[in-house]
């Protein structure tokens, strides 16, 4: 017997004969001998609901009162599953995030988990009840309603997982597993059987949209084995898990993008130590995150900052930046959000060169003007004009020979390695 924690999105309980097909998954895996605890999200489109309402009333809303509004949609779907599942004469409760003690720092709408209690989970388990816990809610010290960011359901469902210590996490989505690039883009995409935690990290960070970020890292932390599956078919799906050796031997495992950035250009700032903390300090207290960062090379004494943030810091982001533009004696900003981030993923590339050099050839053979450029030890990320976004991911997928079948595990992919000899970063 397991204890399996399955995760069910957005579209999966989309409507109420969704929910009652969640229902029988949930009993089945039961009726198998599996322990199983359920987190839900909130039906398709209810979150972006409350976001447009909130959004009428304010376009700088108070946080706090912003996570009591979109946390409710989780509560909708988590009573309707416990109930579809007794109406099938299974035994179900349900639990919100403060119910599980779920509890979190005080960064409301992207609050970080620091604790769950599974002792109510568990206590309802022993009494044989399927367990559907809330995602993406929980609360912080003071008792406030907090949020997980975006998708933060997936992240819920690892952090219990990870209480629980449980067997497997299944995340259930309206996609049958990890593609190598989104499949609605480009119909080449291919599913993948397996992907490395770490991969998997710069894909999600890329904007490859399939799992949260948080729940990645937490599943890398904990060691969960994460199922990415399909609420509609009994496809095996895609594992994400830890990288093995056969693992190393693609290239390039994904393509993502992200058209959710956008850019600010702090302009004419005198290049002088202690400028840079001035400018990212204020942003960091404002829990902004920055991703790419530019400098160019100065001239005549100051230079040009370019930095991305998401789109929803977008306006907060311009305010700080304003705000400090006086004491740092920058010239002027500029600010641009219509970009996108493509970028290639592959632990191959730790051992391999080149990389690099064949995305810009890729880039630069269909005209495209890349306008920033960042690196890690696995991942090649370049700023593009948004209107490039699908003929760059095409092109990247064509360029590193997604479009065809991967080796099988354990088969060396030799002609990859081939075909990049003589190019070097
Ligand atoms: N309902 C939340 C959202 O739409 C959380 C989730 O779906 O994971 O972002
Ligand atoms: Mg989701």
């Amino acid at each position: 017997m397991a204890l399996i924690v399955q995760k069910y999105g957005g579209t999966s309980v989309g409507d109420t004969n969704r929910i009652k097909n969640v229902a029988l998954r949930c009993l089945a895996a039961q009726e198998a001998g599996h322990d199983v605890v359920v987190v839900v999200s909130a039906m398709s489109g209810e979150t972006n609901r409350l976001l447009k309402l909130v959004a009428q009333i304010t376009d700088r809303p108070d946080e706090r009162e912003q996570d009591v509004v979109v946390a409710t949609g989780e509560q909708v779907s988590i009573g309707l599953v416990a109930m579809a599942i007794q109406a099938q004469q299974g035994k179900a409760t349900s639990f919100l995030g403060h119910q599980v003690r779920i509890v979190t720092d005080s960064t409301f709408s992207k609050a970080r988990i620091k604790s769950i209690d599974a002792q109510p989970i568990r206590a309802a388990l022993a009494k044989g009840h399927i367990v559907v816990v809330a995602g993406f809610q929980g609360v912080d010290e003071e008792g406030n309603v907090t949020t997980l960011g975006r998708g933060g359901s997936d992240t819920t469902a690892v952090a219990v997982a990870a209480a629980l210590q449980a067997d497997a996490c299944e995340i259930y989505t309206d996609v049958d597993g990890v593609y190598t690039t989104d499949p609605n883009m480009v119909p080449a995409a291919r599913k993948l059987d397996r992907i490395t935690y770490e991969e998997m990290l710069e894909l999600a960070s890329v904007g490859a949209k399939v799992l949260q970020i948080r729940s990645v890292e937490f599943a890398m932390k904990y060691k969960v084995p994460l199922w990415v599956k399909s609420s509609f078919t009994d496809d095996p799906g895609t594992l994400v898990c830890e990288e093995d050796k056969s693992m190393e031997d693609v290239l390039v495992r994904g393509v993502a993008y992200d058209r959710n950035e956008a850019k600010i250009t702090v302009c004419g700032v005198p290049d002088v130590p202690g400028i840079a903390a001035k400018i990212f300090g204020p942003l960091d207290e404002k829990a902004i995150v920055v991703d790419l960062i530019v400098q160019n090379p100065s001239k005549d004494g100051r230079t040009d900052l370019t930095f991305t943030v998401g789109k929803a810091d977008f306006l907060k982001a311009q305010d700080v930046v304003k705000a400090a533009m006086k004491e740092i004696g920058a010239v002027g900003v500029e600010t641009d959000d219509d970009i996108a981030k493509v970028s290639i993923v592959g632990v191959g590339m730790r051992n391999h060169s080149g990389v690099a050099a064949r995305m810009f050839k890729a880039l630069s053979s269909e005209g495209i003007n890349i306008q920033m450029i960042s690196t890690s030890e696995i991942k090649v990320s370049c700023v593009v004009a948004a209107k490039y976004t699908e003929l760059a991911v095409r092109a990247l997928h064509t360029a590193f020979g997604l479009d065809q079948p991967m080796p099988p595990a354990g088969a060396t992919a030799v002609s990859e390695t081939a075909a990049l000899k003589g190019e070097k970063v």
